[in-house]
């Protein structure tokens, strides 16, 4: 049975699909490079993403850990924590960039 290992790897990074930049991802090379390189300068990380809604699509990884995890990995304002935290995983999607979560089917 899956179930949380409260890791908190899910309070440590957020993803933003970038459905309008996949055909200048796709086709500029150059740009793509360009992109990978800013990106990494801000501690993201660009990856592909099969979408339901747009298909395969650009994703970026933002690695930015939340100012209320505190470091025994627990909310320090669970009670009012956001709808997005209290929502999560949702339809499960996000819980594709964390390998190591307990609730993943794989
Ligand atoms: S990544 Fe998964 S297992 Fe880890 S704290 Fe979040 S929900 Fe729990
Ligand atoms: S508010 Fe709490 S549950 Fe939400 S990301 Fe931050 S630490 Fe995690």
């Amino acid at each position: 049975m899956s179930e949380c290992k409260k890791c908190g790897q899910c309070c440590k990074f957020i993803v933003i699909k970038l459905p309008h930049l996949k055909k200048k991802l796709e086709h500029n090379n150059r740009l793509y490079l360009d992109h990978k390189k800013f990106y990494r300068l801000h501690n993201c990380e660009l990856l592909w993403h099969v979408d339901e809604k747009y298909g395969r699509i650009p994703i970026l990884k933002v690695f930015n850990k939340c100012i209320e995890l505190n470091s025994e990995n627990q909310c320090n304002i669970y009670e009012e924590r956001p709808l997005g935290c209290k929502q999560f995983p949702g339809d499960k999607e996000f819980i594709h960039f964390i390998k190591e979560c307990g609730l993943s089917d794989n």
